[in-house]
């Protein structure tokens, strides 16, 4: 809430509510299922919300290999994602390495890169553990 306010934008019900929930679960929602989680707000509204939290930095969104995009609940500094492919757990890395491998590519790729976005697919070490579950 205090980053959110921080960049100038009002703490509004909405916008409460719905951060209030992406905190509950570590694996993140698809915007449906913020959606369900609160029937008193419209589609509407809660795209919109989605959006503008995005733009704020608030939360960050996660391409899955198959179905929706999930938003879950933003660090605020530049990170990554793990996501894995059996429970939906969502993890967050920093690595100096990727980042300098994503510099290093400016010069094989036309245009300038301003900014970039990596998910990693995983089977977390906790669905290794359990192959059936
Ligand atoms: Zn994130
Ligand atoms: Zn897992
Ligand atoms: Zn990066």
């Amino acid at each position: 809430m205090a980053v959110l306010e921080d960049e100038g934008y009002r703490a509004t019900a909405p916008r409460r509510a719905i951060i209030n929930i992406l905190a509950e679960k570590q694996e993140g929602f698809t915007a449906e299922e913020i959606g369900n989680e609160l029937p008193a707000v419209g589609r509407a509204t809660i795209f919109r919300t989605i959006k503008l939290l995005l733009k704020a930095g608030v939360i960050c969104r996660l391409n899955l290999m198959d179905g929706a995009p999930k938003y879950s609940l933003s660090s605020v500094e530049h990170h990554h994602h793990t996501v894995c492919v059996r429970c939906g757990n969502v993890g967050e890395f920093r690595a100096a390495t990727v980042e300098r491998l994503m510099r290093g590519l400016s010069d094989d790729i036309p245009g300038n890169i301003v900014g970039h976005r990596l998910e990693l697919y995983i089977v977390c070490d906790r669905c290794t553990g359990n192959p059936d579950d």
